[in-house]
């Protein structure tokens, strides 16, 4: 029988607010366990919530750009639950009314649904440290912290989509600059609900969630796992249970955690110290206002306005810094298609192979622009123009100045190219029969002689011309 796969993913995003969402607490990273608590996010009797604006204005940022409805009127809800590291025994969170609803993401042309978008606060980090096996620490610090909770429809159909539909929500957030989508410090956190049924049946399967994945590889490969876990259950006659799984990378298998507790196990009720919030339509059209050219339209924009390819546009806007360093370059040297291929090919090597990203490479974009306008002017070959990058990127210096200090310009004379073109031909007789004899690779090969004898400063292109003419009269 054949299956098919519904993929639910809740993505939590950490707002990069400085301050908490119901308390002044600094959300700096990394500080001293229990330095950034006050009596509000530990939850002291008698202290009061109050909201944050800025975390508002990210959250319809967020919301608006994900195509939501806005809820008029925002309402916070107390959910309720013991775990050592929730001080109040309970979240402040948003259930009945979320402040966004019915929005949906376009994902390589199919649109997802998104059921929701929501505000709460995270709770504390429990720390176990390896010394004591008896001691359990618990630090507040993240207690308080604002999140944003998005919840897609169940209607993503494979592990490949649910990969593309995390790559493009980081792209958007990332666009939006309301948070820094660091998976590895936590502010970027996914969970899938995973069911499978009968290609063409209408109802569900059980639901099993998966929890614990830390990055988009590990979501996909977590997928991958449990789509085949539950086929071939369903293939032995085994009935799915619906749970709560953790995902072991090392393992590479998800592990069954709990069963499931429902959504009335946690006693939602309305968070009575926080009164209800009006949104004035004004406020959102003019959050509206703001909102940047996100990576969609702006992949249009460069299809259209530069001729580049859907491939190329799409690598282009995948972050808004790489979108914006092209688009510089293109003002210093207007041909977009050349630095396109620059960018999304040596540029990109570099940025993974050092591990960076574009504003933190030091090539400026002025100097791969004067770098590409060399190669199409021939001052330099490409050859050279790639030996060249590692050195503009490392001692921040013109191409102009690096081709000048190396001596690496470019031999385009006639006169110097015709007599090791001769000397190509006369010591290579086969290849020059092969060629005359219709094996037009043999031509690749005398080029390659005379680039070697020239130590790669010839000009290919007249390398070419010369050989072929020098060929059609011997
Ligand atoms: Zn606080």
């Amino acid at each position: 029988m054949k299956y098919e796969a519904n993929i639910g993913l809740e993505v939590h995003v950490q707002l990069s607010t400085k301050s908490k969402i119901f308390c002044g607490c600094s959300t700096r990273f990394g500080a001293r366990p229990n330095s950034q608590t006050c009596p509000v996010c530990l939850g002291l009797p008698g202290s009061l919530p109050v909201l944050n604006k800025e975390v508002l204005n990210r959250a319809v940022k967020v919301a608006l750009a994900l195509n939501c409805k806005i809820a008029g009127k925002l309402k916070f809800d107390r959910k309720n639950y013991f775990y050592p590291d929730l001080p109040k025994n309970y979240q402040i969170s948003q259930f009945g009314e979320p402040l966004s609803y019915q929005g949906y993401l376009e994902v390589a042309g199919r649109r997802i649904g998104i059921v929701r978008v929501h505000l709460e606060e995270d709770a504390g980090k429990l720390v176990h440290p390896e010394l004591s096996v008896k001691t359990s620490l618990v630090d507040f610090n993240r207690a308080g912290i604002p999140l944003l909770e998005i919840v897609s429809t169940p209607e993503i159909s494979s592990p490949e989509e649910a990969y593309r539909y995390l790559s493009l929500l980081k792209s958007i957030l990332g666009y939006l600059e309301i948070s820094d989508c660091n998976m590895e410090k936590g502010s970027l956190r996914c969970d899938a609900n995973v069911s499978i049924r009968p290609q063409g049946t209408a109802s569900l399967g059980a639901k099993v969630e998966i929890k614990n994945m830390n990055s988009f590889k590990g979501v996909k490969d977590a997928l991958s796992y449990e789509l085949s876990r539950q086929e071939k259950m369903l293939a032995g006659g085994e009935r799915i249970i619906q749970e709560t799984r953790l995902w072991d990378a090392a393992e590479g298998v998800t592990k069954s955690m709990r069963s499931k507790e429902e959504a009335h196990d946690y006693r939602y009720f309305p968070e009575p110290d926080l009164v209800p919030f009006v949104i004035e339509p004004a406020e959102i059209e003019a959050i509206k206002d703001q909102l940047p050219e996100l990576p969609g339209s702006k992949k249009e924009r460069f299809k259209k306005d530069y001729f580049l390819s859907d491939y190329d546009a799409g690598v282009l806007i995948s972050s808004k810094d790489l979108a914006d360093y092209f688009e510089e370059c293109v003002k210093s040297y207007n041909n977009p298609k050349q630095i396109s291929n620059w960018i999304t090919g040596e540029v990109l090597a570099q940025l993974n192979l050092r591990h960076v990203r574009i504003k933190e490479l030091g090539l400026l974009a002025s100097h791969l622009a004067e770098l590409i306008k060399m190669v199409d002017s021939e001052e330099i070959n490409i050859k050279m123009a790639k030996q060249i990058l590692p050195e503009l990127i490392e001692k921040k210096s013109s191409p102009a100045e690096i081709v000048k200090n190396r001596g690496l310009v470019q031999v385009s004379s006639k006169d110097q190219l015709a007599g090791i073109i001769d000397k190509a031909i006369e010591d290579n007789p086969g290849s020059v029969k092969d060629y005359q004899g219709g094996k037009v690779r043999a031509l690749e090969f005398l080029v390659g002689r005379v680039m070697r004898q020239t130590k790669g400063m010839a000009n290919p292109r007249m390398v070419n011309e010369i050989l072929k003419e020098r060929l059609k009269n011997s």
